[in-house]
């Protein structure tokens, strides 16, 4: 049985403990174990949905057969059919067996990468490095969702400091440690001070130091102040297309050729919606 520290939202195994017994986590906290609701240790069918014992053979409700098996990623139980790990997000049985996660090289220096569960998020660690690599699933938890417990056990699990040995950064442009394509470089969001790696169909990579850099600029309403100056350009843009329009409006009061400002507005507004596309995935 899993339990969740309310403090840190670490998970830690209390199988076999009695309820009311004191939990200490590494965090600090104690915490006395509550009695189990009777949802404690079910998953759901993944034919009905109804919450079902692990170890029954078959659903009680639609009689599916069941068949547990463990997450590839974060190896918590599931039963075969689940479409997503219920405690990673992880996709299930899509490209699961062909890639595990000790087979992905560190885009930095080519060392295994090691899959790490920490709180509800699994991330792929290099030891050689300190470099962290951050699936779509992870990435969406840990960067979308702004999750302060979440934040604050991750930063609780990194590295403090970046290893002695720092590789030599002569790779400018580096490796998606999933499918191999050149990431792209790219600025976190405003203001941050972060490039992080980014391939769109597999994840972020962070530099030694990046990832908990990331997560203090988020916990500290870094986002929110990005978004606010980006608000702010896009009214600046939008005030300057509307002199631009008046502008045009003159020019084509003067002369009746006017199509050509017209396209060349309509131009504008597209790449800085563009722009705002890239910076916001
Ligand atoms: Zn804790
Ligand atoms: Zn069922
Ligand atoms: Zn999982
Ligand atoms: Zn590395
Ligand atoms: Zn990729």
């Amino acid at each position: 049985m899993l339990f969740a520290c309310p403090a840190c939202d670490s998970r830690h195994d209390v199988t076999g403990l009695a309820a009311g017994q004191m939990v200490r986590c590494r965090c600090g906290a104690v915490t006395a174990l509550a009695t189990p609701s009777p949802q404690a240790g079910k998953l759901a069918c993944p034919q009905c949905g109804a919450a079902v014992a692990t170890s029954e053979p078959s659903c009680g409700h639609c009689a599916a057969p069941l068949l547990l098996k463990a997450c590839p990623r974060c190896l918590s139980r599931v039963f075969h059919g689940h479409k997503h790990c219920s405690e990673c997000g992880t996709e299930l049985g899509v490209a699961a067996p062909a890639a595990p996660s000790g087979d992905r090289p560190c885009p930095r220096c080519d060392r295994a990468l090691a899959a790490h569960h920490i709180s509800d998020v699994v991330i792929d660690e290099c030891v050689g490095c300190g470099g962290v690599f951050l699936d779509q699933v992870a990435i969406q938890r840990v960067i979308a969702d702004r999750q302060q417990v979440r934040a604050e056990a991750l930063l609780g699990a990194l590295p403090k400091a970046a290893p002695a040995a720092i590789p030599p950064r002569d790779r400018m442009y580096i490796k998606c440690p999933v499918c191999r394509v050149v990431m792209n470089r790219r600025q976190l969001a405003l203001g941050a001070g972060v490039i992080v790696d980014v391939c769109k169909a597999h994840g972020t990579f962070f530099d030694a130091g990046e990832l908990p850099k990331t997560l203090e600029f988020i916990s500290n309403g870094g986002l929110e102040r990005a978004e606010r100056r980006q608000l702010e350009a896009l009214r600046e843009a939008a005030k300057r297309e509307q002199q631009n329009a008046r502008y045009s409006h003159m020019m084509a009061a003067r002369s009746s050729t006017s199509a050509h400002a017209d396209a060349h507005r309509g131009g504008q507004g597209t790449a800085f919606i563009e722009l705002l596309r890239a910076l916001w995935r």
